[in-house]
């Protein structure tokens, strides 16, 4: 069963013109979390329709949720765990473990929706609802499976950033690859704790298309070539991309070696030891998708291409 937390601001730090990293702390965090590291741990928020205005979920919060009014339903959209931090705990008896996570939100005041506008003026004492993991107790809501992979490639823009230094952060000392972030401006550029061998580049995107960056940057690695227009031609996008070794939005499978709809994850040295994992806007995810499995035929089972947003479009519930 999640944890479905009832959880206020504690502190709201500007990080950058285009990141907040928001405090949040409240009683209901005491099991939330995950075993290890929290990687792409993926979790739900829920901001209020009306200012102040949180109902009461109980532990099967998603029926709660649906079964409200659209008018008074708490607004969802999903979000990363930047991380999560524990108070130590005190001497004297009777002190409980405080439990601290921490959200990097991305703002984004042209184009208004309740997630970057509740971020951007955020202040102590503020509620939302968050619904994730329980410690000790399988979740899901990861998607990097590496296995066996020696040749990392991470691709993100900016909302996939908090995922991509967790990632990175949890790396062991010897891997290597390529880490690519793509971010509005230089501004937004992170100091990152990454194992020597990984190479991570930035790629302030200083109003050139979303997207635009980043596959210019992997075809620069790979050795696709790339045309002006590879992002911005992309006319059908999947309403939600998701493609990953376990899961396709589109329904594809794709046979493993026995046999079986879905093999094991990740690049061992049979399939030239390479596994990427890209989010981020959905056109930018198609257009490397249709380089790398369509062009360059990496098999599915290396690859997880996740769409996190779409220009233009909210991503209700
Ligand atoms: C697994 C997963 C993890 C994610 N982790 C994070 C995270 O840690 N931090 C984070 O900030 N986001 C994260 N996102 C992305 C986030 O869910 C979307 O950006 C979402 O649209 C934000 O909701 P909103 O209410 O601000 O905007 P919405 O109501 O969804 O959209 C309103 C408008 O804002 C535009 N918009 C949405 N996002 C952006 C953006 N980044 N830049 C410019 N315009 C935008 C939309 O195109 C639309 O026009 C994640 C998404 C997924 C699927």
């Amino acid at each position: 069963m999640p944890v479905l937390a009832r959880v206020s601001v504690r502190s709201v730090e500007r990080l950058s013109p285009s990141f907040a990293r928001i405090e949040l702390v409240g009683d209901d965090l005491a099991d939330f979390g995950t075993d290890g590291p929290t990687l792409d741990q993926r979790i739900k928020l829920m901001f209020p329709a009306s200012p102040g205005v949180l109902p009461e979920l109980s532990h099967d919060w998603y029926t709660d949720w649906l079964a409200l009014p659209e008018e008074e339903r708490p607004r969802m959209r999903t979000y990363t765990i930047r991380s999560i931090e524990e108070s130590a705990p005190s001497t004297s008896s009777g002190h409980r473990i405080e439990k601290r996570l921490y959200v990097d939100f991305v703002l984004h005041p042209g184009a208004h929706g309740p997630g970057s506008d509740w971020a951007g003026v955020a202040k102590p004492g503020d509620e939302i609802l968050v619904a994730g993991p329980k410690i000790g107790e399988e979740y899901g809501g990861t998607e990097w499976i590496p296995g066996d992979a020696s040749r990392l490639l991470l691709v993100g823009d900016e909302t996939a950033v908090p995922a991509v230094v967790s990632i990175l952060e949890s790396l062991p000392a010897d891997a290597t690859g390529s880490a690519f972030l793509e971010v509005p401006v230089a501004g937004d550029v992170q100091e990152v704790s990454a194992p020597a061998g990984m190479d991570v580049t930035w790629l302030p995107r200083e109003g050139a298309p979303v997207g635009g960056p980043a596959v210019a940057a992997v075809g620069g690695l790979l050795g696709f070539e790339v045309k002006p227009d590879d992002v911005t031609s992309v006319e059908v996008v999947d309403p939600d991309l998701w493609e990953t070794p376990v899961y396709s939005s589109s329904g594809e499978t794709f046979a493993a070696e026995d046999g079986s709809a879905n093999g094991a994850a990740g690049g061992g040295d049979d399939e030239d030891g390479r596994y990427a994992w890209i989010a981020g806007e959905s056109r930018m995810v198609t257009a490397l998708r249709r380089h790398l499995v369509n062009e360059l035929e990496m098999p599915r089972k290396q690859v997880a291409f996740m769409g996190y947003w779409r220009e233009g479009v909210s991503m209700k519930g």
